[in-house]
């Protein structure tokens, strides 16, 4: 690596249920030093839950941004989890939705700047439905809106979370579907 920062020191600066930060000293390629502050977390999976012409979203408020988003289903990994096992796992608690076939497009770093995180995503098709089972902590409505509708809701800024433009845009590439 070209640039690589080599690490000096770490101090753990808040450890939080979800996430935790920590502060790094680090030798920069010129031999400087320098600090940097990271947010750590395991990661998530996203899914994309293709029905025929249809897309399943879940509507959800988000306290950080202090709004409701229109996303794409996704959850937190367990540590060391497999992110197909998480992926599933996300999909059936909060849609109902088991997939047949469920298949990684794309490795997402939303924030690379200061967090770590790790957003897998996967195309799920041949889908099968059954009951939502949300955690209790969890105010989701999930239903299928038509793959045109999304694409214009992105076009429109109604839809701009990170992961499902990047989700909805790239299965629809994959899919060969022109926005
Ligand atoms: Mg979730």
């Amino acid at each position: 690596m070209e640039f690589y920062e080599k690490t000096l020191s770490v101090e753990t600066v808040y450890e939080g249920t979800v996430i935790k930060v920590e502060r790094l000293t680090v030798e920069l390629p010129n031999g400087n030093r320098a600090t940097r502050d990271i947010v750590r977390n395991h990661g998530a999976s996203v899914v994309v839950p293709i029905i025929n012409d249809e897309i399943i979203l879940v509507q959800q408020f988000r306290k950080a941004a202090d709004r409701e988003f229109l996303e794409l289903p996704a959850g937190k990994l367990e540590p060391d989890e497999d992110p197909a096992v998480c992926a599933n796992r996300e999909l059936k608690e909060e849609t109902g939705y088991s997939a047949n076939k469920l298949e990684k497009i794309l490795t997402l770093y939303p924030a690379p700047a200061f967090a770590d995180e790790a957003l897998h995503i996967y195309l799920a098709t041949d889908l099968i439905k059954g009951e939502a089972t949300p955690d209790v902590d969890e105010f989701i409505t999930a239903k299928a809106y038509k793959i045109s509708d999304v694409l214009d809701m992105i076009d429109t800024g109604r839809i701009n979370d990170s992961k499902t433009v990047a989700g909805v845009l790239y299965a629809a590439r994959c899919m060969g579907i022109k926005g």
